[in-house]
């Protein structure tokens, strides 16, 4: 069975660069990924494919009927690359683009069901219904939210599992980015043991992330054998392994407040 996977997190923590290193790294191990990036930026995909893909929005406006190579696209070592794309800044609707992407996809879904992975890379500052869609069960199985140990970072995490909670989607863990703050392992394991659910892996800040994404490469590519390419790789296998589904239990407001206040005291 095809396993389906959506990563949400803050805007800028990383869900990007996370979700390429680790279909890459899945793809080293002989399996079938597609990448589906549901961000209006539709960078996702980019050190998959080593440049920029058009987006869905943007082919269907100019054929009426695009078939499977106008929208997928094999990148490096064969993922599957989508991106849904979105507006124009300031005009349209956000989330457009991920539902458009979705029902086309539907009519295509054959070819999804021979994969082993298949990502979904979501924007979630913006908790709206349309990057919500993944969540539906018949899209994603499972999430995942990508975070740092800083304030805003875990503050869009909580709201995104309030999302999770309220469509009745299944949280499968925390993956800490690490932006290199004090006690930061240890807030975000605290939050995800809050939200009743665990922190399933630690990517370590590196600089090799630029130096790849400068020539729009994942670093699993172009550093194989550095630490930061094994982390991915472990998260990944640690992300599959994961039996550890649960229906998340979020702050509200005050206790989100008092969680920091905690740490500010130490
Ligand atoms: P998102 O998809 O969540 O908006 P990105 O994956 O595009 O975020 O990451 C935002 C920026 O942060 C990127 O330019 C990337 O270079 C940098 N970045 C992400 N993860 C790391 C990391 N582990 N170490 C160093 N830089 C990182
Ligand atoms: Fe579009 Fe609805 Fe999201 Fe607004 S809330 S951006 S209309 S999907
Ligand atoms: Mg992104």
């Amino acid at each position: 069975k095809t396993k389906k996977i959506a990563i949400y997190g803050k805007g800028g923590i990383g869900k990007s660069t996370t979700v390429s290193n680790i279909a890459t790294a899945y793809s080293n191990l002989n399996k079938d990924v597609m990448v589906i990036g549901c961000d209006p930026k539709a960078d996702t995909t980019r050190t998959l494919m080593g440049r920029r893909l058009p987006t869905i929005l943007n082919t269907i406006k100019e054929k009426k009927s695009p078939q499977l190579n106008d929208i997928i696209f094999k990148g490096f070592n064969n993922v599957l690359c989508v991106e849904s794309g979105g507006p124009e800044p300031g005009v349209g609707c956000a989330g457009r683009g991920i539902i458009v992407a979705m029902n086309l996809l539907e009519k295509i879904h054959g070819i999804s069901d021979n994969l082993d992975l298949i990502l979904y890379d979501v924007l979630g500052d913006v908790v709206c219904g349309g990057f919500a869609v993944p969540l539906r069960e018949e899209y994603a199985d499972e999430v995942y939210i990508v975070s740092s140990g800083e304030y805003m970072s875990l503050y869009a995490a909580n709201n995104i599992s309030k999302g999770v909670k309220k469509l009745k989607g299944k949280l499968a863990g925390i993956i800490l980015n690490s932006k290199g703050i004090s006690n930061e392992a240890k807030i975000v394991n605290d939050f995800a043991k809050k939200l009743s659910t665990t922190l399933v892996g630690v990517i370590p800040r590196n600089e090799l992330v630029q130096k790849s994404e400068i020539e729009a490469k994942t670093v699993v590519e172009k550093f194989p054998q550095s630490n930061q390419a094994k982390s991915y790789e472990n998260l990944i296998i640690d992300m599959i392994n994961n039996k550890n589904l649960s229906t998340p239990s979020p702050f509200d407001d005050d206790e989100f407040e008092e969680f920091f206040l905690n740490y500010s005291k130490e």
